[in-house]
């Protein structure tokens, strides 16, 4: 596992723009697996960006947005599984 050298570059980690940015794909399940992992990465290790978004705010949109091609309790259940985790790798850093 790389340890966090700032360099940039496609593998290396997601700054918080980048972050905040992909969230909502990254919950929706949206983007692949690698980009994932990174935002997931940094998410759990960035309290401020975890902290900044307002989690009802993008679920309300998601679950707008998707209503047409998912059961939205579905989709809410599966985001809320997906913060539970991100919450629990915060916590036990
Ligand atoms: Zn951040």
């Amino acid at each position: 596992m790389p340890h966090g050298t700032a360099g940039g570059g496609e593998d290396g980690p997601v700054d918080c723009a980048e972050a905040l940015s992909r969230l909502f794909e990254f919950l929706d399940q949206e983007v692949d697996e690698s980009q994932g992992d990174r935002i997931r990465q940094h998410l759990a290790d960035c309290e401020p960006c975890l902290a900044e978004y307002d989690v009802e705010d993008h679920l309300k949109k998601l679950i707008r947005r998707s209503c047409t091609e998912a059961a939205p309790s579905e989709l809410h259940v599966r985001i809320r599984q997906q913060l539970t985790v991100l919450r629990t790798q915060v916590r036990e850093r």
